[in-house]
């Protein structure tokens, strides 16, 4: 298996550089791919690479192990090899509209058998014998053309062998999540990374539907600048950055700390990803001026020197004593410029400026306490997943980069942070009395004997939770990532797994998970 995946690995680097026709990859294998495609109906499209195609079968009901199992598979157009790992959406009336995730990709090769040993021969024949190996799709398939095929598409038929692979009973709608993203269809529906525009040229075919990322030429203005700083020209803005080289975070295990210089690069290369979830917010600062080991203190109101360019939002009900005007990073530089006021922690309002008592999302904060472990958190973070399921609420997990995991639910405008707060209590005191022994309901961190706290009490007016993305003042600058919940099963996870080094690498691989959470606006069910 971990050869496969070695293999596969090294073959899914392929898909970014264009690749002569025909070419056979490492150990004779080929890639295949099985899209699951709600385009006028669902269907599984079933894809081959040979000889510089993807040779393709739509599946009505999808491929399966179950051996006993026949499977209709309408052999449909070839497809370019571009469309191999493409995941996302094509556009309503174009060939195929609709939504497309990669169900199960990896590597397949002909079975080891003579009538087999040129599988372009054994296709015009109409009898294919392959052996995938796949995440979900093991084994040997065959594929025989029907006799008694008329019509423009051919009816083949697709079934699995009797073979250590096989699973009796198998059902691919049981298996929905993508295995590239972990998302649904309808996930991706909501919020697609990508278009496929099947008019254009293969090559060309593909959008991007992210925000662009930073050109690098404005990272290398940075590093130019010397360490006292100067004047950077970052999305859009003229900025003042200072005191370039300063440490702001400590190294861990022997790692070189991080400096102003590199946590400023960070924000501006996080800032478009990061940037829905703060803007029309009032923003609480976490300042850290003189790093993550010195102590910190909470910064809200707009100073005097900000640049006029940064929106600021006043609050109307503030008192004399209370914060007048709060930054609303409302654009990718003001982020930068957050960084650069030594703001190491970004702490968005749960409500908009436009809207100052209407939360916009539910949030659990699962809070370890001192003798919670690692896996009793996983298992109070499944047993709320379990909960929404239940009750159909679509929410998502998030590290925080220090010890804990939030929970963030998106909801319709017109809750007061008084119904958020009570129905999040609700929620974890339900969850809670599944196990007793690991939650405390006390206030007093003393009193909670170590025990992990469901805390509701952060859905209030001008109260936070950590952004995504945000870094945390800890050694090695770790991140708050929003994750798929499939990774809770992932042994690598740790709630400060990440750093600003790595994350930009991990959203390159799987992209937001919270993107699908942009734009859902449910109600909170009765409990
Ligand atoms: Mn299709």
């Amino acid at each position: 298996m971990a050869s496969d995946l070695a293999t596969y690995r090294r073959m899914r680097d392929f898909a970014c550089t264009p690749e002569p026709a025909g070419e056979v990859g490492p150990e004779g294998r080929r890639r295949f791919v099985v899209q699951r495609h709600r385009a006028s109906r669902l269907h599984y499209d079933f894809r081959l690479e040979l000889d510089g195609v993807l040779v393709s079968w739509a599946v009505p009901k999808g491929p399966t192990l179950d051996p006993g199992a026949r499977r209709l598979a309408v052999h449909v157009e070839d497809h370019p090899v571009e469309y191999l790992h493409f995941e996302g959406v094509i556009p309503k009336g174009e060939y195929g509209g609709g939504d497309v995730i990669v169900w199960d990709t990896g590597t397949w090769e002909p079975a080891q058998d003579k009538a087999q040993r040129d599988p372009a021969k054994a296709l015009r024949k109409g009898d294919l014998h392959v052996d995938l190996h796949g995440e979900k799709l093991r084994g040997r398939f065959v594929l025989v053309r029907r006799e008694e095929e008329k019509d423009d598409h051919e009816q083949w038929m697709l079934l699995h062998k009797h073979d250590e692979h096989a699973v009796e009973g198998w059902d691919p709608e049981e298996h929905p999540r993508s295995v590239l993203t972990g998302r649904t269809n309808d996930e991706v529906a909501a919020d697609p990374d990508r278009e496929w525009r099947s008019e254009a040229p293969a090559h060309e075919a593909e959008v991007s539907l992210l925000p662009a990322p930073l050109p690098d030429a404005a990272i290398e203005a940075l590093e130019e600048l010397p360490g006292k700083g100067g004047t950077w020209e970052v999305h859009g803005r003229r900025l003042k950055v200072t005191n370039l080289d300063k440490v702001l975070f400590p190294g861990l295990d022997g790692e070189e700390p991080v400096t102003k210089r590199e946590l400023l690069a960070y924000a501006a290369r996080i800032a478009p990803v990061a940037l829905p979830y703060l803007e029309g917010r009032p923003l609480n600062m976490h300042r850290y001026p003189d790093g993550a080991d010195k102590p910190g203190f909470w910064h809200k109101e707009r100073p005097s020197h900000a640049p006029a360019w940064l929106q600021c939002w006043e609050n109307p009900e503030a008192a004399d004593d209370e914060t007048q005007a709060y930054v609303v990073p409302d654009e990718p530089a003001a982020l930068v410029w957050v960084a650069n006021f030594g703001a190491l922690e970004w702490h968005p309002w749960t409500s908009r400026k436009v809207a100052m008592h209407e939360p916009r999302f539910a949030l659990v904060d699962l809070d370890p306490g001192e003798r919670t472990t690692w896996d009793e958190l996983l298992t109070l973070a499944r047993l709320h997943r379990t909960a929404l399921e239940h009750l159909g609420v679509t929410g998502r997990p998030k590290v925080t980069g220090r010890r804990g995991i939030q929970i963030w639910i998106p909801i319709r405008p017109g809750y007061s942070f008084s119904d958020t707060r009570a129905w999040v209590e609700q929620l974890s005191r339900t969850v809670g009395q599944v196990v007793p022994e690991l939650v405390s309901w006390k206030w007093e961190v003393k009193a909670r004997k170590g025990l992990a706290r469901l805390d509701y009490t952060q859905n209030a007016v001008n109260k936070t939770l950590v952004a995504p993305y945000s870094p945390r003042p800890a050694p090695a600058a770790p991140v708050s990532v929003p994750i798929a919940w499939h990774e809770l099963d992932d042994p690598e996870l740790r709630p400060d797994r990440w750093t600003v080094r790595t994350v930009l690498d991990r959203l390159e691989a799987v992209g937001d998970p919270f993107r699908s959470l942009l734009g859902v606006e449910q109600d909170l069910p009765d409990l």
